[in-house]
């Protein structure tokens, strides 16, 4: 099996297993605070879902890749989500290659996003 054949068949089996709940549990944040918040790959076919076209305003460049809003690993280890909840479409946006950071939300929209899902999941983890 190649290398990245690998790597597909792994993280199937990883996202079959992970749980879609939002937000981590406290004893799954230990675990990524110590052993560090597992790289996850989006899947293929973003730009069916996402868009062919960088969706920062005013931009329209060619899509060359798919941005986190919120990004992956302060939402892990800052905002305690977890990382199925980050790779969800909703937390995805197509982006050139010079506008993947300009995409993020600003501290104060994600601190608000968050508060929203806490009311909306309610305060389980
Ligand atoms: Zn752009």
């Amino acid at each position: 099996m190649s290398r990245i054949a690998w790597d597909v068949a792994v993280s199937k089996r990883t996202a079959d297993r992970w749980p879609r709940r939002v937000f981590l549990k406290a004893s799954e944040l230990k675990v990524f605070e110590t052993w560090g918040v597992p790289v996850r790959y989006v899947r293929k076919g973003w730009r069916t879902k996402l868009g062919n076209r960088c969706t920062f305003r005013g931009c329209g460049k060619p899509a060359d890749e798919a941005a986190h809003v919120i990004p992956y690993q302060d939402g892990v280890l800052l905002y305690d989500l977890t990382p199925s909840y980050l790779m969800r479409w909703e937390n995805l946006a197509a982006s050139c290659s010079d506008h993947n950071e300009d995409l993020r939300w600003s501290e104060s929209r994600i601190r608000k996003h968050i508060d929203k899902l806490r009311r909306t999941v309610g305060s389980r983890r």
